[in-house]
């Protein structure tokens, strides 16, 4: 299938910046950047930032979707410090990014947890950006495409095809996230080919063709545009480039192209 009829999506992780001042700074200076990207653009923000993010982009800034960095399974209840996918719903955010490795890693987010959450993100209305991606041990163990699969597979579990086009996986490779080290453009798209064919075998070959696969890891104003050219590749998780405006906008200016 064409890549140009999938979606190509530019998102920012913020990961734990910027304050309410901040936010609303680089918002402001984004909006007007970004206005005329034919990618998709959304902006993940802590939890702090989520009220600033919507009321200035539904009146500066529509085409910024905004997106929360995590959600718990549950719809209430006692969970001290989780934030349910309702409630993200309720003020009305869109994406929720599951998975992320910095959850693995620090936060005991383990496949099952992250399947949990994916259901529970879909069954609010949110479109779930899943985090998948091999450590540097596994990539030279050489087990990037079984450590992968597994966690596709068990992200996927119980998610129907219809609530797959809601859907935008991540690759992100660990060893290259915050790091400064890229895939190179053949690594990403291979890993996100393979994902594809992962995901074939789960539904079909349509629904696979049609998903969004974002390559996430370093990816900077200067890389965007060798790695987004890629077949497989719709797209970017970007962590530190989100925090400035212009580099930010270099990489959806990339997309767009
Ligand atoms: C991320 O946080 O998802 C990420 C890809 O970070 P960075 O772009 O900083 O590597």
């Amino acid at each position: 299938m064409n890549k140009a009829l999938r979606q190509a999506v530019i998102a920012g992780n913020w990961k734990m910046n910027k304050n309410r001042k901040e936010a609303l700074e680089l918002i402001r200076e984004l909006g007007p950047m970004v206005k005329d990207a034919s990618c998709g653009v959304v902006i993940c923000v802590p939890f702090t930032d989520l009220e600033t993010a919507l009321t200035y982009t539904s009146l500066e800034a529509k085409n910024i979707k905004v997106g929360a960095q995590n959600c718990h399974w549950e719809k209430s209840g006692a969970y001290t410090g989780e934030i349910s996918a309702d409630m993200l719903v309720e003020m009305g955010v869109e994406y929720v990014v599951i998975g992320h490795s910095e959850r693995r890693q620090y936060f005991g987010e383990t496949n099952a947890t992250v399947n949990k959450r994916v259901r529970a993100a879909l069954d609010a209305g949110l479109r779930p950006i899943v985090c998948v991606g091999e450590l540097l041990a596994q990539r030279e163990l050489g087990v990037t495409d079984e450590i992968v699969g597994l966690q596709t597979k068990a992200a996927l579990a119980g998610v129907t095809k219809q609530e797959l086009g809601r859907i935008i996986i991540a690759y992100e490779p660990v060893w290259a996230i915050g790091t400064g080290k890229t895939a190179t453009a053949e690594q990403a798209n291979e890993v996100c080919h393979y994902i594809r064919e992962v995901v074939a075998g789960l539904y079909d070959r349509a629904a696979a063709d049609g998903l969004t696969i974002q390559y996430g890891g370093s990816m900077n104003a200067k890389n965007a545009a060798e790695l987004l050219k890629q077949p497989d590749v719709d797209g970017g998780l970007i962590g530190g480039a989100s925090l400035k405006a212009a580099d930010f906008t270099a990489i959806v200016n990339a997309a767009s192209n």
